[in-house]
């Protein structure tokens, strides 16, 4: 390794962890020892930390711990004589750069700045970690770009940013060159940043590059099924199966260079435009550590080859790029050709089972005009007519089919999915448009991806885009009777109408003994999945994480436990847990994993229970925020008197229905209630409790447990009345 790097390397190690000491030592004046620290909604603790030494930091005195240990782990500076031509010294010092600044991150979510602000989003919490996690896995994303300072240019820095984009690449930023950050200069030139079109902006300092680094070291403790601590197999993980590499733009000083280290741990090499010394002999990393002075254009295409990418993009024949990372972009109001849909227009989109004979795969037709015929500006009546047929086609997909066409349709830069059914409004950019996208690429896209995606269970996919107003308004009589007949069938669907329930255990690669059992009236926890999606998940994929559940014997009714329900949950929970009362919080609850949309709480004092969603971050009558409420309840494990479920799951007729149901509802959040509030009643109603929304507490009205009880005997709340929950 070469000599100037791993001086400079250990010299920023040396500036980083004093920085961090310095950090700490304020926190701790300011806010004591015993002071929690975390980032927040996470299970992973701070995760380099974690990951690599399994110690779990809780207080800012463990942070004291990990301090020394990053001080031990410094080398002495090299100095020209003693030189030792040895890659250990720079490793140490790139993990005590880690370590330190994980510590420097960690407190500024208790003393501030907050990193979180502006464009940066700090630390990803668990649920983005699934939701994003496993597409590592699964091979979505071939891996990250962990890209540190700043283009010289803005129009550089997008340009890199959309090629890397095109490779399904996620782009985590860090870090700034003399004060100005590539997320900014993307930021300035209007583009879209966030998970969602996987431009990640962590925060402007070096030190928030270890949030790209944290994710890494959390992919390999859940979908790697590393122990925390096993740092040996966590490195390797990463060097094996996450394709991850920094990209370095503009001035390498000693921090960064202290960074690339810590990167060079995790087999993670750093490409660089500047001319900074190479170290181009293979090691540690699968290819060259360190490339520098590579052209702009040519930067992404030289990661791509130094780290060893398989790149694989869809091959679609259509005039605009493809691909999940396009999935997320707007597309602003000045920025569209037309919409189709808005006001004055009417549009649907429809997927419908079809007799085999009835459909002819791959016919696209469109009937009427096509987008060269209209102005900008306009909303354009249209219909996307699709046909599917197969023989292990059930009419039960087709709203999962149609569910589908968001992701499919909006991977295309260009087209903005917005809506379902009779409600779509879709947009078409003007520069898709002048990149030649027209109404028959909608077609090609349907037909191709769902093929591709759902090949087990669709033969033939036919595509028929109506724009005639005459057209349309005949089709949506049709259609519109469909989705009611649609409607009808799922209402009526209750756990007693159907002999199956289904299991969902995507959430297994991170919560090893968690299981969703996922009915009718009770979806899965994240509230993405319902019983539906699980049959259809089941059908698709038979050996997937969606399994049929036959209920068996019933055991309790009112409690919904159920002995075949039993029997799968203790093979799925790797025999964890035997019992199951589906609709109960306070015995044998079901188990969370992490990503509840709502956790509901018991609260003794009132004899009743307080549910908090996720964006609810303040304190709750309960003592805890959401976020440690999380971190008790999540984790895979069954905690009598709290559990983790979805909104849906509120109003619904089982809603906790063994311990007393919805009118055990003393306190939510404001603007839950608001979101809610109609079907709270609607469902209180048929309960015979008039005017009950108005007798839950909220933030406004209570926000101690004593408070809520003063509340409820203002209101005479229902819960008064019942029997007491323990
Ligand atoms: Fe995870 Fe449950 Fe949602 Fe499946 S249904 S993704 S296990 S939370
Ligand atoms: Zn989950």
């Amino acid at each position: 390794m070469s000599k100037i790097i791993c001086s400079a390397a250990i010299r920023g190690a040396y500036k980083i962890v004093k920085q961090a000491e310095d950090k700490l030592k304020e926190a701790i004046e300011s806010k004591g020892k015993d002071c929690k620290v975390e980032f927040p909604n996470t299970g992973y603790y701070i995760p380099i930390i974690y990951s690599m030494t399994g110690i779990a930091v809780k207080t800012l005195s463990d942070f004291e711990q990990i301090l020394e240990i990053a001080k031990k782990l410094l080398p002495p500076i090299p100095d020209d004589k003693f030189w030792l031509p040895y890659l250990g010294h720079t490793l140490d010092a790139g993990m005590a750069t880690l370590f330190a600044e994980e510590i420097i991150e960690g407190c500024k979510y208790v003393i501030g700045p907050n990193p979180i602000d502006g464009i940066w989003l700090g630390a990803a919490d668990d649920v983005i970690m699934r939701e994003r996690g496993i597409e590592f896995v699964d091979g979505t994303a071939p891996g990250f770009a962990a890209v540190v300072g700043a283009a010289p240019t803005t129009e550089i820095a997008v340009k890199i940013a959309r090629e890397l984009q095109e490779k399904n690449l996620y782009v985590f930023m860090s870090a700034n060159t003399h004060g100005k950050a590539f997320a900014e200069q993307l930021d300035e030139a209007g583009v879209q940043m966030g998970w969602e079109t996987r431009l990640v902006p962590f925060g402007k300092e070096i030190t928030a590059t270890i949030y790209s680094l944290g994710f890494a070291s959390r992919a390999a403790l859940s979908f790697g099924g590393i122990q925390p601590g096993d740092f040996r197999r966590n490195l390797l993980y990463n060097k094996n199966r996450i394709f991850a590499f920094v990209l370095a733009l503009g001035e390498v000083d000693d921090e960064k260079y202290a960074n690339a280290a810590g990167a060079i741990n995790y087999g993670f090499p750093t490409i660089a435009d500047t001319d900074i010394p190479q170290i181009l002999p293979t090691g540690v990393c699968t290819y060259e550590h360190v490339v520098s002075n590579v052209p702009h254009d040519k930067i992404v295409e030289k990661c791509v080859e130094v780290r060893g990418l398989k790149v694989s993009v869809a091959k679609l024949d259509i005039p605009v790029p493809y691909g999940p990372a396009f999935e997320g972009e707007r597309i602003r109001k000045e920025d569209m050709y037309v919409e189709l849909g808005g006001p004055k227009a009417h549009a649907f989109e429809y997927v419908g089972m079809r007799e085999i004979n009835e459909v002819e795969d791959g016919k696209i037709e469109v009937i009427g005009h096509d987008l060269e015929a209209f102005k900008e500006g306009d909303s354009v009546s249209a219909g996307i007519y699709v046909k599917v047929a197969g023989r292990k086609m059930q009419k039960d997909f087709e709203p999962i089919f149609e569910r589908r066409m968001h992701h499919l349709l909006g991977e295309a830069q260009g087209i903005f999915h917005m809506g379902q059914r009779d409600m779509i409004r879709h947009r078409i950019s003007k520069e898709g448009f002048k990149a030649g996208l027209r109404l028959r690429h909608f077609g090609i896209i349907l037909h191709a991806r769902l093929h591709e995606e759902f090949g087990a269970i669709i033969d033939k996919v036919q595509v028929t885009i109506y724009t005639k107003e005459e057209d349309i308004q005949k089709l949506l009589k049709e259609v519109r009777s469909a989705f009611h007949e649609r409607d009808m069938r799922v209402a009526d669907m209750t756990d007693e109408s159907v002999p199956l329930f289904y299991s969902c255990t995507l959430c297994q690669s991170f919560a090893p003994t968690h299981v969703c059992v996922v009915t009718p009236e009770r979806p899965g926890l994240c509230g993405s999945v319902s019983w539906l999606d699980g049959k259809a998940g089941y059908e698709i994929t038979p050996t997937g994480p969606n399994q049929p559940i036959e209920k068996g014997k019933v055991i309790d009714e009112t409690f919904g436990e159920w002995e075949g329900v039993n029997t799968f949950l203790y093979q799925a929970s790797n025999r964890q847990f035997e019992r199951l009362s589906t609709y109960s919080m306070m015995s044998n609850p079901m188990t969370s994993c992490g990503c509840f949309e709502c956790i509901s709480a018991l609260l003794p004092l009132t004899n009743g229970i307080m549910t908090v969603d996720r964006d609810f971050t303040e304190m709750t009558p309960c003592g805890m925020k959401f976020s440690t409420l999380a971190g008790m309840v999540g984790g895979g494990q069954q905690t009598p008197g709290f559990v983790g479920h979805s909104k849906f799951y509120i109003t619904s007729k089982k809603f906790i229905r063994g311990d007393g149901g919805l009118s055990r509802l003393v306190w939510i959040p404001k603007a839950l209630k608001e979101e809610i509030g109609p079907a709270i009643e609607k469902r209180a109603q048929e309960l015979g409790f008039e005017g009950f929304l108005a007798k839950i507490a909220d933030e406004t009205i209570a926000q101690t447990e004593e408070e809520v009880l003063k509340f409820l005997q203002d209101v005479n709340h229902p819960v008064l009345s019942l029997a007491p929950m323990i």
